[in-house]
């Protein structure tokens, strides 16, 4: 019997996944495009159709239709393995007696996620009240079907008991963010959300992984939002709310809307925009969180439209971080665009009380966001120019130098120079010093950029492998000798602890009955070396950037010589085996 992903990829091509993301050209018997995962202007993204894989010349990125849904999606395999399946109609067996016991700690979570979410669900569809209210901001059912809102009501332990009800462990309903075990170890845990209107966060396959919960009867003391915290399968810096329900969409349409609020996002997308996307409950919205957060969070947008629209009510707090992420967004080499809102106006109130016309208005008129910095400077200052100059310095320089390219600059520089009446040349100075200041920051969001899918790479090397080994463990004949596997990862092994049976069901259902498992595995090790030797290049290339000159640069440079012949020499080793 072949395994689930053999039957998958029989009935789906690589053309056909991976055309549904990016435009692919015919280049002789194999397909190209510019790289997903890198920034390029010309295509060395190469797809072969025969072998149904991937590889890139430009940043190595290379595999099959899963690895590329996991990186271009930003999901783990199970992820990636449902929607592929889904779209396949390969029905996933269901799991055998001993794996339904041996389920991970994560796949448990999910459940008692998507157990919660009905849960809320049905407490919405009784209480009148909460309905009436969120029809009154303007809300269809459809819309509150859809997006699976639902109701938590002001008890201390009505889901908590519920959940037992189902089956589910104190532990689970604690690690899945869902209930609080009390400081007296002797009380009974509680609900975590109470009182509130409940909206769930899915990844970008729909599993629910987080609760964002908008108090319903405010009472003066509990915030407004509430929201998971982190969780095993939550983490703040990777999920973007709406992002499920819109990424086809910005593929469509080739460009993004950010809002900050679910009741923003949800009305834009009745109003048709299901290419917005919201920052509530994550890493955009706090600055607390890193740069190298943010980016990872901008990453699946910008692989699906490089071009962005902000959208933000220009009164609140929420306007910094916004603006934060468009700073990042620019240095992305993404097109960052800014609505403009009437003061003290949110996304939600111009549609449910102004109309769709005037938010359809509000995005088309919408403006490259240094003009809009600059705007806004212009009209603060209009009777006092050296302030003027100062906060043009200050506050929009930066984004001019976050920029890409030099023509761009350009444009910009002139474009404040005219309106502002400060001399070009005068201007250029300044953006020099900027440059400086900035140069660190500048480099550290590309590299951010770049490293994340290289980790990411490295990191899933590693976790096939230890998965095949762990899983030919528990066989009473292996085929693979899994203790020279265990050796040769040493301590690696350690990182994915937690992870154990989710990497056991990862190799099971991709390699069952698959001959040539000794080959592939030899194959992984390859890969794996040489993207450590690539991490060791990438080192040396920044050391020698630092130190060209010199018995020390000489140095460096024979060092970079060794890693490339040994990179030539696996190369070779593949060739002559063929
Ligand atoms: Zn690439």
């Amino acid at each position: 019997m072949n395994s689930p992903v053999l039957k998958i990829k029989e009935r789906l091509s690589i053309e056909e996944v991976v055309s549904s993301y990016i435009k692919l050209e015919k280049a002789g018997t194999n397909l190209k495009a510019r790289c997903p995962f890198h920034n390029e202007k010309t295509p060395s993204f190469f797809v072969s159709a025969d072998r149904g894989t991937y590889y890139c010349f430009g940043c190595g990125a290379s595999g099959d239709i899963f690895t590329f849904v996991e990186e271009f999606e930003g999901l783990d395999f199970k992820g990636a393995l449902q929607m592929l399946a889904d779209r396949a109609g390969v029905q996933l067996e269901p799991l055998s007696k001993e794996a339904k016991e041996n389920k991970s700690e994560k796949e448990k979570l999910y459940e008692a996620m998507q157990e919660a979410c009905l849960y809320f669900e049905n407490n919405l569809e009784k209480n009148q009240e909460a309905l009436e209210y969120l029809k009154s901001r303007g809300l269809n059912e459809k819309s509150i079907k859809d997006f699976r809102i639902g109701f938590a009501e002001l008890d201390w332990r009505l889901l908590y008991s519920h959940l037992k009800d189902k089956g589910f462990s104190d532990t689970e309903i604690e690690h899945a963010g869902l209930a609080k075990k009390p400081d007296d170890a002797n009380k009974a845990m509680y609900d975590r959300f109470r009182g509130r209107i409940m909206f769930p966060i899915a990844d970008s396959s729909g599993r629910i992984v987080a609760f964002s919960g908008r108090i319903f009867v405010d009472d003066g003391k509990s915030a407004k939002y509430l929201n998971s915290p982190e969780t095993p399968i939550f983490s703040k810096n990777v999920v973007l709310y709406g992002i499920d329900k819109a990424k086809d969409s910005i593929r469509k349409n080739n460009f993004s809307i950010l809002v900050e609020g679910q009741m923003d996002l949800i009305l834009s997308h009745q109003a048709g925009y299901r290419n917005t996307i919201a920052t509530s409950g994550t890493a955009l919205s706090d600055s607390t969180v890193s740069k190298e957060n943010v980016v990872s969070n901008l990453g699946l947008v910008r692989r699906l439209s490089s071009n962005i629209v902000l959208s933000f009510d220009a009164d609140k707090a929420g306007a910094n971080a916004t603006i934060r992420a468009g700073k990042i967004a620019l240095s992305l080499n993404m097109d960052v665009k800014v609505v403009e809102m009437p003061e003290g106006v949110d996304p939600a109130d111009l549609i449910s009380k102004t109309g769709i016309p005037a938010w359809r208005e509000a995005i088309k008129n919408s403006k490259h966001i240094i003009e809009f910095l600059l705007n806004k400077v212009l009209k603060n200052y209009e009777n006092d120019g050296r302030k003027a100059g100062r906060e043009i310095k200050e506050k929009i320089l930066p984004f001019v130098n976050a920029v890409g390219s030099s023509i761009e600059k350009m444009y910009f520089l002139k474009k404040i120079s005219d309106a502002s009446s400060i001399p070009l040349d005068a201007l250029q100075d300044d953006l020099k010093k900027i440059e400086q200041e900035f140069k660190y920051e500048t480099e550290e969001i590309k590299e951010a950029g770049e490293t994340l899918t290289k980790i990411y790479r490295k990191d899933r090397i590693e976790r096939n492998l230890l998965g095949i080994a762990l899983w030919q463990q528990t066989l009473p004949e292996s085929v693979v000798d899994f203790k020279s596997i265990f050796e040769k990862l040493g301590d690696t092994g350690e990182k994915y602890k937690d992870s154990e049976e989710d990497l056991i069901f990862e190799a099971e259902v991709s390699h069952t009955s698959n001959e040539n498992l000794e080959k592939d595995v030899a194959e992984m090790f390859l890969n794996l070396e040489e993207e450590n030797i690539n991490e060791e290049l990438n080192k040396k290339m920044s050391e020698l950037k630092r130190e060209p000159e010199g018995e020390k640069g000489k140095k460096i440079l024979q060092e970079i010589n060794e890693l490339i012949k040994k990179k030539e020499d696996i190369k070779n080793g593949r060739l002559s085996k063929k």
